[in-house]
């Protein structure tokens, strides 16, 4: 698919610089560079401007907010222009009651302000965020997310137990009593536009906001190709045999640590039949029908979230650019 990464979190070829996690001389000179970024995240939440442009805002590597940090900071890449890209969570901070009401709900809306921070710098939900980002803040906002989420829940060794080290700069933990290293994991999901004809196939989870449809997804599991796992998860959940398989694009999705693979599977049947502990419906969707939910005209039925990658394909399937 030529467009494929034109999707939301689709990467701006950020420089990781891979070689520099390893040295932990250059690292700390990188950190402490004049024209180092940092970007601080909160209980998974991105520090953004929403009303300015560019959205993503950093502090200088003298901010106090730095060294008030829950834990070391971790090393995003270098720009074109070699800038050093750090992000910074400070969880431990603890704003107003008030504001903390939505935090971690399927929407949350609201936005915490620092008072360290310039006014209208506030902590927001990435997904509410995501379509405002251009590429290069969508890939270092992801990748941040994506490796304090898995710090937070990965502090002791799957192997003896023992408490684990942050190291090279963030992208790896190693226990200082068996000596194992353990990496960040990505957990791969199939994503699948499941045509018959010239309809697709749409389903919705229980507690989805009301009327939304999707593309049915599901984990790949261990010893599974893309393609059987996109056959297996669409017969699991709505009782649909599919034939060929084919690759469209991919997204990473750290919420908290999913690569989403997009993929197009011819049905061989319309048959439905839901296994409701998995979905609550399944339904086909006519093109002509599609156009009508993306413009917002079918009351009953509303389209996938701006910015997934479920409504990345399901646009390039209406505009026939899947090639
Ligand atoms: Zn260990």
């Amino acid at each position: 698919m030529k467009h494929a990464e034109q999707v939301t979190f689709g990467g701006s070829g950020l420089n990781r610089s891979a070689h520099q996690r390893t040295d932990p001389t250059a690292l700390a000179d990188l950190a402490r560079h004049v024209s180092a970024r940092y970007h601080l995240l909160w209980r998974g939440k991105v520090l953004m401007q929403p009303e300015a442009v560019p959205v993503l805002p950093h502090v200088e590597p003298d901010h106090p907010l730095i060294s008030k940090a829950t834990t070391p900071p971790i090393f995003l890449g270098t720009a074109e222009d070699d800038t050093p890209h750090f992000a910074c969570d400070i969880s431990d901070w603890a704003p107003d009651v008030a504001d903390m009401e939505t935090v971690g709900a399927f929407h949350d809306p609201s936005q915490q302000q620092h008072p360290d921070l310039p006014e209208g710098q506030v902590f927001c939900e990435l997904r509410r965020m995501m379509t405002a980002l251009n590429p290069r803040e969508a890939e270092l906002a992801a990748t941040a997310r994506a490796l304090f989420s898995w710090h937070e829940t990965h502090q002791f060794c799957a192997r003896c137990g023992a408490e684990s080290e942050m190291v090279q700069g963030g992208w790896q933990r190693t226990c200082p009593e068996c000596g194992g290293h353990h990496f960040p994991r990505t957990d791969p999901v199939v994503i699948m536009l499941i045509t018959h004809g010239d309809s697709v196939l749409l389903g919705r989870s229980p507690g989805w906001p009301n009327g939304m449809y999707s593309l049915l997804a599901g984990f790949v599991e261990p010893g599974e190709t893309l393609e059987a796992a996109v056959r297996r998860e669409v017969a699991e959940e709505a009782g649909v045999p599919v034939g060929q398989v084919s690759y469209l694009a991919s997204q990473p999705w750290p919420f908290p640590a999913s690569l989403m693979i997009g993929c197009a599977g011819e049905a061989l049947s319309r048959e439905i039949t839901i296994d409701p502990s998995e979905i609550e419906d399944a339904i086909w969707v006519s093109k002509s029908g599609m156009l009508q939910v993306f413009a917002g005209e079918n009351p009953e039925i509303k389209p996938a979230r701006s910015g997934s990658i479920a409504h990345f394909l399901i646009r390039n399937w209406l505009a026939d650019t899947l090639d």
